[in-house]
This record gives structure tokens, C-alpha cells and sequence, in this order.
């Protein structure tokens, strides 16, 4: 039951990862939930993020794979990709999950209002469809959306909230941006056959990163045909009457395209929300500040997921959303730790890593051991691919603490979340190499590191 005074107990803004999992949990101690959503249910994860991305992923991955097949002695006689096909199948998915994120919201009472919310008080807000409500505790969760560059023409481009949609797969791409997006989608644009160029602003390609994954999956992709400019910036974008796109950049010449896809970062979803009418305070790029239990500078009102700001990832926003219900209805002051989180990006091949890169364990540490696998997988090798993996591992020398893990390679992702167990753990190199390998697996090179 909601306190008299108010309408909820609770009421939340964005029924995305974070704002599902929090206002199912604050229901089940038994608050008053509703949430509000002016899109879809379920959020960029699951409607137009990692979700349908990891489906094209899959996809796109049967390129490689009916080639390589054929060193395996099977005959795919002149395979034909129908992308349409792909599209509305991984549409159809996602519509399955928008139904099960609701039913779960229904089975645990909370109330779902699928209309705009913004702010007009501390405790009021109002709904696009004219009613008024009030709430004792606010949770802000509504995401990120992508950045835009501002340049003639950039109405012409596409995000990869568009992506997900197209009529039909372009011949030629330019993907603005050199990060997850960008390097996820290439990959994707890539093996479907369309001829792809990344342009970034800098000369780096996923930030963050440790350097020789980079360059790995940057001799790879160029291996695969995907061009690369650096230190490019957009100038604009013009129409061709051929109905091409002419795309204009500092450093480089023009190139035409039939697409534009930009992949340069999410801008935190706050504008228009009222939250100067509440008195919530933002940071310098628009993100929500948050205490470590995610509530802003006004005590009544949280915050959780990209909103923040703090780390863009799905399973985070999960659970600094429980968190915030654990803390504010379930009695048990909660804080999400932030350190050591694993991630992946779903590259051709993917990579991944936990902890610290090589430079950021030396700035840190000074003195580092680094051990390194450099190999070709048993698949390749026999397919006749020439694609190697690189694994790393980055340790304290003195204690033999292990710092980072850094992978690129086929499943890298899915063996990255077993070790990262192990470096949250502190566990050291001789406990990798007590254990004995599965052989034969990629994912014995990691305890058998020289
Ligand atoms: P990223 O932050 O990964 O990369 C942004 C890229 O765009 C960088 O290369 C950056 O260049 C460039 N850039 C940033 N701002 C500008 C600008 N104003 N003009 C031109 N270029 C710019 O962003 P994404 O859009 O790829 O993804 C957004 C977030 O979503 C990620 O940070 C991640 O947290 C999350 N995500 C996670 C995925 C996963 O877990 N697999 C998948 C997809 C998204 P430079 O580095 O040179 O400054």
C-alpha cells in the first residue's frame, strides 16, 4: 500500500533493464510501483541494443562458417543470405521479450503506463496523457540515447536504433565512431557483404582497451576488407542525385556510401524530464550524479543505469536498479561495486577483458609480469584461416595477483566470464596454474600462460 500522502511508493521512469529490475523488486517487499515508458518495454538491451545485436552477430557469423565448412569436408553449394529474413525473425524475438519483460512486471503488480513521464515537483509527475500523480521515492532509469555529430546533412545518417530495421542491407556503409557499436556493427555490415569503412575521430580504435587486443582486432578486420580512416571528422553529409551519400571528413577524401551509421557514443537520456523542477543536479555531460547507492542530491529521488553515467552496460544497470530497491524497500543498504567489471564486444572476432590493461597495471603497479598466449585455434588451422587469438595476462609481479585478463578470439566473451570469477577473486597466476587444462579447448591456453 502506498503511503496516504502519496499515489506510489514508487514510481519509475524507464522500464529498461535498471527500471524493470528495481520495480519488480521494490513490489515484492511490497511497495506501490508504477512505471512509466514512453517507448517499448524491456529498453535498448533488449529492444534495440544488445539483445537483437548479438542476433545479427549470430548471423552474421554463418558467412565464415559455411566457407570454413567446406575444409570439413561438407559442400554448401552457393549459400544465400535473405536479410529481411533475418530481420523479422530477430524482430519477432524481441517482440517475444517486450511480452515476457511485461508479464513479469503484471506478475509482480507493478503498474505499467506507457506514456512519457517528466517531472513537475519533488514528489509530482506528470504523464503525457494529461494525468497528474505523486510518488514518495522517484527512480530515474531511462537510459542513453545515441550522440549525433552536428554537421550539414547528419539527418541523413542512421543509429543503430535505425540499424535494426533497414529495408534492405546497403552495398556500402561508413560507420562514424571506433567503438563497441561501431566494431560490432562493421563486423555485422562486414560478413553480410556490404563493403564497410570506419571513420574515427582520433586514431584509436575502442578506447579503454588494452593496446594489443586493438591492434589485433584492427589487423583482422583490415584482413576481412574492412577500411579504416583515422583522424577524421565529419564536415557533412550531402545528398547525390543518384541518390547516394557524399560524406565529407577532415584528414581524408570524400567517400560515397549508401549508408551512414553513427557509432559515436550515448548521450544520458535527461533533457525534458523536469528534473531542475525537482532540484536533481547533472554533471558536466547532462549524466544524473548518484551517490554509491545511486540516489541523487535530492534525497528521495535515485538514479540508476547509463543515465548515470557511470558504466553503459546492461548487467550493471541491473543491478545497481536491485540495489536501489534492496537499499530503499528492502532494508538492506546496498552499494553496487563498480570495480572489475568484465565486458565484451562482439567484434569479428569478439574480444574481451576484466581489470587492468598492460599500461594501466604499470601506471598503477610499476613492476607487472605479463604472460601471453599467441596461437592459432584448432578450427582455423584446419579451415585454413590465419586468424590468430591472443590471450593476456596481467600480473603484480611481486604477489603474482592477477590484474587483467584481456582475450580476442572465437567465444572469447564466453570464457572471459568463468576467469573474470577468478581476477575479482585476487586470485594469482599459480592458481591458473594449478589447474589443470581441458584439453583441447582455447580456453586451456589460460592456464597453461608463459
Ligand atoms: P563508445 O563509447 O564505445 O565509442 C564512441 C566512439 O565514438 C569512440 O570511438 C569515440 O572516439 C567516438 N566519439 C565519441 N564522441 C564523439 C564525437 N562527439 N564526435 C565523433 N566521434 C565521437 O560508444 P558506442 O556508441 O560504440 O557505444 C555506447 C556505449 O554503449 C558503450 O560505451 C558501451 O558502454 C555500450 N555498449 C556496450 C556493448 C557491449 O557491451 N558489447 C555494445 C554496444 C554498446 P574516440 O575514442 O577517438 O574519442
Amino acid at each position: 500500500m502506498a503511503d496516504g500522502e502519496f499515489d506510489y511508493d514508487l514510481f519509475v521512469i524507464g522500464a529498461g533493464s535498471g527500471g524493470v529490475r528495481a520495480s519488480r523488486v521494490a513490489a515484492a517487499y511490497g511497495a506501490k510501483v508504477a512505471v512509466a515508458e514512453e517507448y517499448r518495454v524491456g529498453g535498448t538491451c533488449v529492444i534495440r541494443g544488445c539483445v537483437p545485436k548479438k542476433m545479427l552477430v549470430y548471423g552474421a557469423h554463418f558467412a565464415e562458417d559455411l566457407e570454413d565448412a567446406q575444409a570439413f569436408g561438407w559442400t554448401i553449394d552457393a549459400p544465400k543470405f535473405d536479410w529481411k529474413v533475418l530481420r523479422d525473425n530477430v524482430l519477432k524475438d524481441v517482440d517475444r521479450l517486450n511480452d515476457a519483460y511485461t508479464t513479469t512486471l503484471n506478475n509482480n503488480k507493478v503498474e505499467i503506463i506507457l506514456e512519457r513521464a517528466t517531472l513537475t515537483g519533488p514528489h509530482e509527475i506528470a504523464l503525457s496523457g494529461g494525468r497528474s500523480v505523486t510518488a514518495k521515492h522517484i527512480l530515474i532509469a531511462t537510459g542513453a540515447r545515441p550522440h549525433v555529430p552536428e554537421c550539414p546533412g547528419s539527418e541523413l545518417g542512421i543509429t543503430s536504433n535505425e540499424a535494426f530495421h533497414l529495408d534492405a542491407l546497403p552495398p556500402r556503409i561508413l560507420i562514424a565512431g571506433g567503438g563497441y557499436i561501431a566494431n560490432e556493427f562493421a563486423g555485422i555490415f562486414n560478413q553480410f557483404g556490404s563493403k564497410v569503412t570506419i571513420i574515427n575521430r582520433s586514431d584509436q580504435l575502442l578506447r579503454g582497451y588494452d593496446e594489443a587486443l586493438r591492434d589485433r582486432l584492427l589487423q583482422i578486420s583490415l584482413i576481412k576488407g574492412i577500411d579504416f580512416r583515422f583522424n577524421a571528422t565529419f564536415r557533412g553529409i550531402e545528398q547525390t542525385e543518384s541518390g547516394c551519400l557524399r560524406v565529407s571528413m577532415t584528414n581524408h577524401e570524400d567517400i560515397e556510401v549508401d549508408c551512414v551509421l553513427y557509432a559515436t557514443g550515448r548521450l544520458p537520456n535527461t533533457e525534458g524530464l523536469g528534473l531542475d523542477k525537482a532540484g536533481v543536479i547533472l554533471g558536466d555531460h547532462g549524466e544524473i550524479v548518484v551517490d554509491r547507492f545511486s540516489k541523487t542530491s535530492v534525497d528521495h529521488i535515485y538514479a540508476v543505469g547509463d543515465v548515470t553515467g557511470r558504466v553503459q552496460l546492461t548487467p550493471v544497470a541491473i543491478r545497481e536498479g536491485h540495489a536501489f530497491a534492496d537499499t530503499v524497500f528492502g532494508g538492506k543498504p546496498t552499494a553496487v561495486d563498480h570495480d572489475c567489471i568484465p565486458s565484451a564486444v562482439f567484434s569479428h572476432p569478439p574480444l574481451a577483458a576484466v581489470g587492468m590493461t598492460e599500461g594501466q597495471a604499470r601506471n598503477a603497479f610499476g613492476a607487472v609480469k605479463v604472460y601471453e598466449a599467441d596461437f592459432r585455434p584448432m578450427k582455423h588451422v584446419l579451415a585454413g584461416r590465419n586468424e590468430r587469438c591472443l590471450y593476456k595476462m596481467v600480473c603484480d609481479e611481486t604477489s603474482g595477483r592477477i590484474l587483467g585478463i584481456h582475450m580476442i578470439g572465437p567465444e572469447a566473451p564466453e570464457i572471459m566470464q568463468a576467469a573474470s570469477v577468478a581476477v575479482k577473486a585476487g586470485l594469482t597466476k599459480d592458481d591458473f596454474d594449478a589447474t589443470v587444462a581441458i584439453h583441447p579447448t582455447m580456453s586451456e591456453e589460460l592456464v597453461l600462460l608463459r
